[in-house]
């Protein structure tokens, strides 16, 4: 999948729309999801232009990568899931239903979550 530039994450990186902004740094942003699915639904994505993470674990630095997962550590801890469990989701691709082509990891918890598929 080729990076489209004007996915809405990108435009949000650029500040041209929006965020409820939990944690930024150098490799990373992460926000509240608009629509949560769970009490507690955080998406965190990569400043580089990434559309899976496929192309992510290709394409980006080590240093890229490395604080990417810093980031995405941190903002676990700061979100006080670790004691009773959360769940990591990243869609890549139409199988999956990947709906803005900008790789992203969804944080989700706050409640049980159940099986991981539904079927
Ligand atoms: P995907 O299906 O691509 O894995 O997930 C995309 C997620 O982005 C969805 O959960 C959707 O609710 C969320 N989303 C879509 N547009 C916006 C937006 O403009 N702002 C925020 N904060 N989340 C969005």
């Amino acid at each position: 999948m080729s990076y489209d530039s004007n996915n809405i994450f990108a435009k949000i990186l650029r500040g041209e729309i929006p965020c409820k902004k939990i944690y930024e740094d150098q490799f990373a942003l992460a926000f509240n999801d608009i629509h949560p699915k769970t009490p507690v639904h955080i998406l965190v994505i990569p400043k580089g232009p990434y559309a899976t993470y496929g192309d992510f674990a290709s394409n980006a630095s080590d240093a890229e990568i490395v604080g990417f997962e810093r980031a995405l550590g941190k903002v676990i801890a700061e979100s006080d899931l670790a004691s009773r469990g959360y769940r990591l989701i990243s869609n890549a691709g139409s199988h999956s239903h990947q709906e803005v082509p900008h790789y992203h990891v969804h944080i989700l918890g706050g409640r049980d979550l159940g099986p991981l598929l539904a079927k």
